[in-house]
């Protein structure tokens, strides 16, 4: 496909990459071309960006690590973004942590725990990023990222930065108010505690992910919420479909929320994937699940 801004793009960032298969940035290992793909490694650079997309009308999309997102096998069209650099700093002030958008959930629950602060324990096993996390409140049953944040920072289209404080933004199960906003850094409370009783809970939560769910195959984590009361994986189970396979995407045999990409899958085949476990559990049970991944591109 011809990259019309590729040169001019290339002059102010000369690491541009055009058409890169997103399927090497998501965990599922899924996704088609990026017009325009480009890791930024500062608020600078980024402010740029912003400024440079809006003049041409160009669409931008933040990506953390992929690891909640169901890329289209068309792709994302406009610029597809990384945040690197300045923005996977990672510091503590009292029993505060700051945190640039690119810092990986577990690293600050190790850093959190070595210093004896609580609270950030749940990320331990998340494998996302702090802007993907705020995105889409990352968390487990112990606990959601939305409640420890004292402030976050994010860039608007003008390339200005902006601050929210905790009561600007709303959080809900898996999902926030930010959406669409740019997130580049996020102050988090924490308390202090036990660093042995910390990272020994810690310890018992990674034992715990390891036990059910099929850690080192290509996934997203759970496909759908758990509708309330219940459990998206039991109601699966329940209508016969653990193991079902479509393509080469495969409900896991370990946990049926998730699904594997067992044999080079495409986004088509984990949508009708998705779209036969809905209508099954719909049918016998009348729940309508809802995904918790998010989609990208035209599907
Ligand atoms: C094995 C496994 C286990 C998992 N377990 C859990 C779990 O226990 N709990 C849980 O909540 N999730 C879990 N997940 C899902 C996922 O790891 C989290 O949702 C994570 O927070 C996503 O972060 P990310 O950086 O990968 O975001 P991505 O998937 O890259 O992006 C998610 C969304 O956030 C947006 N985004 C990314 N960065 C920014 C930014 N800087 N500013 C604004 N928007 C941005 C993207 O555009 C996209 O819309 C699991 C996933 C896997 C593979």
């Amino acid at each position: 496909m011809p990259s019309p801004y590729a040169e001019e793009l290339r002059f102010l960032f000369p690491a541009l990459k055009t058409d890169e298969p997103l399927s090497r940035h998501t965990s599922w290992g899924i996704g088609g071309p990026a017009d325009y793909y480009l890791e930024i490694h500062s608020s600078e650079e980024l402010a740029k960006l912003f400024v440079w997309a809006r003049a041409h009308g160009l669409p931008l999309t933040p990506l953390g690590l992929g690891s909640n997102l169901l890329v289209s096998d068309k792709g994302i069209r406009g610029v597809t973004f990384r945040l690197r650099g300045d923005f996977e700093a990672l510091r503590f002030e009292g029993d505060r942590a700051v945190a640039g958008a690119g810092v990986l959930l577990p690293q600050i629950s190790r850093a959190a725990a070595e210093r004896g602060l609580t609270g950030a324990e749940p990320f331990c096993g998340i494998p996302g990023t702090v802007g993907g996390a705020l995105q889409t409140n990352a968390g487990t049953p112990e606990g959601d990222i939305g409640r420890l944040v004292r402030e976050v920072r994010g860039m608007d289209v003008d390339g200005r930065v902006r601050r929210w404080g905790r009561d600007d933004i709303q959080f809900v199960y898996r999902g926030s108010s930010l959406g669409g906003q740019t997130v580049i850094s996020v102050d988090l409370q924490l308390r202090t505690g036990k660093k042995n009783d910390i990272l020994a809970s810690m310890d018992q939560q990674l034992k715990r992910r390891a036990e059910r769910q099929p850690l080192g195959t290509k996934n997203c984590g759970s496909v759908f919420k758990n509708p309330p009361g219940e459990y998206a994986a039991r109601l699966i189970e329940a209508v016969g479909l653990k193991g079902f396979r479509v393509g080469g995407a495969r409900v896991s045999l370990k946990h049926a929320n998730f699904i594997e990409n067992v044999d080079h899958a495409t986004a088509a085949d984990v949508q009708t994937l998705l779209d036969a476990l809905r209508s099954a559990v719909r049918h016998r049970f009348g729940i309508e699940l809802e995904l918790e991944v998010w989609t990208v591109g035209e599907l």
